[in-house]
C-alpha cells in the first residue's frame, strides 16, 4: 500500500498552468474497491476560484477570436487524443470511480468522446437569422456565447457527465471552470491537460478540485460568472439556484430520478427483466435514470420477481480491474451506509427481500444486488432516490394504475415501458411525466437525444442543439437601410 508521501499530488489547472492550492491543503481520493489512497487532490480555496474565474474571463476574447472552424479542429484534436489515451482514461476513471473497467472503455470514455466530436462539429454551425420586419430595416440574430460557465459535475460519471457539459459549452464560444466531485476529480484534471496538448488556448478550460461547499459554493456566488451547468442532487441543485440569483446567472440542473419500469403482461418478459436488471443494477444503481421502481401487472408479477431475483444472483460484484466484473463498489463508506440503511427502511416498511441486501467482504464499498417484493407504493423505498444496487418491484393492476404509480413521485427523469400493443406503448408514453421514456428498451442516452427532467429531476435539458441554445444568448440587431 503507498503511504501519502508517495501519492502523486494532483494540483489545480488555471490558466493552462499547474497550482498549487492557495490552501495548501489536499485531500486523499480513495479507491472504493480497496479503501486504498490512489492521490493527493488540492483542496481549491475561494481565492481560487476567483483566479479562475478571472483567467476564464480573460480568455473568452481569445477564444472567440479564433475561427469558428479552428475551435471545432481543437475540439476534433482533443478527442483524438482521448482516442489514444481511452486506456490511462479509462484505468483512472475505473480507479477513481471503483467502475468495472469493461463498462468504462465500453461506455463511459467512448460516449465522452462522441459527444466531443458531436459538438466539435456544431462550431462552425451556430448560426443566427435574417428576420425579415419591415422594409426600412434589415433585422437579424446573433447568437452569442454566454460567457464563462462554472461546471459542476457529480461523481457517478466522472467524465462523461462533464464532457456533457464541457463540450457545448466550448462549441459555443463559452470558457469554463470544471469543479468536479471531490472524490472522482483524476479524469477531468487529466482532460484539462489534454486540451492545452490540443491547442485549446490557457484559460479557456480550468479544472479546480475541492469541496462543493468551498469551491461550488464560490462559484455559484461568483459575479464573473455568467452560468452554472449542475448535475448532482437535488438537494444541493435547490442551493444553487438560490445562490444563483445573486446576478441572475442562467442555470440548468439535471438533478435526481426514480424512474419506473412498467411491465405490462403482453411483454417479452426475457428482454424486459434483462433490461429491467442492467436498468438498476449498472454503475452499482447510482445512475440518476436508474429503473428503481419496477411496476409489473399482476398476472406477471411473481414471475418478474422471480427472473429479476435470478439475475441479481448471478451478477458478478468484485475487483473492476477484473474484464469479467459486472459491478463494482458503491462511490464511498457514506453511499454504502446510505444504501443499507435503506435495506433496512424496506424491511421495517414491510417489504420482502427477496435477494441481497448486506455488504460484500469487508473491504471496498461493496453491496449485494439487492431485490425487494411487495412493495407498496406510498413506502420509503418506493418514493426516495437510494442511488445503489436495489430494485423495489411493485405490483399493478391496470393501466391507470400504472401510470399514476409511475408519476407518482416528485422525480420526472425518466421511464420504461414493456408491452407488445402499440397502442398501449404510445399512449403510456404520452401519459408518463418524464423527460425520456424508452419503450421495450431501458437506459440508452445518446448526446443527439434531448436529456433532464422536470420537477425535482430539475430543469433545461443537455444535448443536442437545446445544448447550443443553453450556452448562447440571441442578439437582435435592427440595422436602418433607408435613411
Ligand atoms: P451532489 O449534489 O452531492 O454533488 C454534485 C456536485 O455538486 C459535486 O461536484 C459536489 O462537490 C458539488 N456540490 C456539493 N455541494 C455544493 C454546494 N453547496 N454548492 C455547489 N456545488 C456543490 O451529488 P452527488 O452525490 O455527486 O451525485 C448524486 C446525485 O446526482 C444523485 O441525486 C443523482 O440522481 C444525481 N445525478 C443526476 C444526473 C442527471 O442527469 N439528472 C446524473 C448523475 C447524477
Amino acid at each position: 500500500m503507498e503511504t501519502e508521501t508517495d501519492l502523486r499530488r494532483h494540483d489545480l489547472l488555471i490558466d493552462g498552468k499547474r497550482l498549487p492550492p492557495g490552501t495548501g491543503e489536499y485531500s486523499v481520493d480513495i479507491n472504493p474497491a480497496t479503501e486504498e489512497p490512489i492521490a493527493l487532490v488540492a483542496q481549491g480555496s475561494v481565492a481560487d476560484v476567483d483566479t479562475a474565474v478571472h483567467a476564464a474571463r480573460a480568455a473568452l476574447k481569445v477564444w472567440n477570436a479564433l475561427r469558428a472552424a479552428e475551435r471545432g479542429r481543437i475540439l476534433t484534436r482533443l478527442a483524438g487524443l482521448m482516442r489514444a489515451n481511452l486506456d490511462e482514461l479509462a484505468v483512472l476513471e475505473s480507479l477513481d470511480a471503483g467502475k468495472p473497467i469493461s463498462a468504462v472503455m465500453r461506455q463511459d470514455i467512448p460516449a465522452a468522446i462522441d459527444t466531443l466530436e458531436y459538438y466539435a462539429g456544431w462550431c462552425d454551425k451556430i448560426n443566427g437569422q435574417v428576420v425579415p420586419v419591415r422594409s426600412d430595416a434589415l433585422t437579424y440574430t446573433l447568437r452569442e456565447p454566454v460567457g464563462v460557465v462554472a461546471a459542476i459535475v457529480p461523481w457517478n460519471f466522472p467524465l462523461m457527465i462533464g464532457m456533457w457539459k464541457i463540450a457545448p459549452a466550448l462549441a459555443c464560444g463559452c470558457t469554463l471552470i470544471v469543479k468536479p466531485a471531490e472524490i472522482t476529480p483524476l479524469t477531468a484534471l487529466r482532460i484539462g491537460e489534454l486540451a492545452l496538448e490540443a491547442g485549446l488556448p490557457p484559460g479557456v478550460l480550468n479544472i479546480v478540485t475541492g469541496k462543493g461547499r468551498v469551491v461550488g459554493d464560490a462559484l455559484v456566488a461568483h459575479p464573473g460568472v455568467d452560468k452554472v451547468t449542475f448535475t448532482g442532487s437535488p438537494s444541493v441543485g435547490r442551493g444553487i439556484l438560490q445562490g444563483a440569483a445573486s446576478n441572475f446567472k442562467r442555470v440548468t440542473l439535471e438533478l435526481g430520478g426514480k424512474s419506473a419500469n412498467l411491465i405490462f403482461p403482453d411483454a417479452n418478459l426475457d428482454n424486459a427483466v434483462r433490461a429491467a436488471a442492467s436498468g438498476i443494477f449498472f454503475n452499482t444503481g447510482q445512475v440518476c435514470s436508474a429503473g428503481s421502481r419496477i411496476l409489473a401487472h399482476r398476472d406477471v408479477y411473481d414471475e418478474v420477481v422471480e427472473r429479476l431475483a435470478a439475475r441479481a444472483k448471478s451478477i458478478k460484484v468484485g475487483d473492476p480491474a477484473a474484464r469479467e466484473t459486472s459491478m463494482g463498489p458503491l462511490i464511498s463508506a457514506a453511499q454504502m451506509k446510505t444504501v443499507l440503511g435503506y435495506v433496512e427502511t424496506g424491511r421495517a416498511e414491510g417489504a420482502s427481500l427477496v435477494t441481497g441486501g448486506a455488504r460484500v467482504g469487508e473491504r471496498g464499498f461493496f453491496v449485494e444486488p439487492t431485490v425487494f417484493a411487495n412493495v407498496g407504493h406510498e413506502m420509503r423505498i418506493s418514493q426516495e432516490e437510494i442511488f445503489g444496487p436495489v430494485a423495489s418491484v411493485i405490483r399493478f393492476n391496470d393501466e391507470a394504475d400504472a401510470v399514476r404509480m409511475a408519476n407518482g413521485t416528485l422525480y420526472s427523469l425518466a421511464a420504461g415501458v414493456w408491452s407488445a400493443d402499440i397502442g398501449r406503448v404510445h399512449r403510456v408514453a404520452r401519459d408518463l411525466r418524464a423527460g425520456t421514456v424508452w419503450i421495450n428498451t431501458y437506459g440508452y442516452t445518446d448526446v443527439r437525444l434531448p436529456w433532464g427532467g422536470s420537477g425535482d429531476s430539475g430543469f433545461g435539458r443537455e444535448h443536442g442543439d437545446v445544448a447550443i441554445e443553453n450556452f448562447t444568448e440571441p442578439k437582435s440587431v435592427w440595422l436602418a437601410i433607408d435613411q
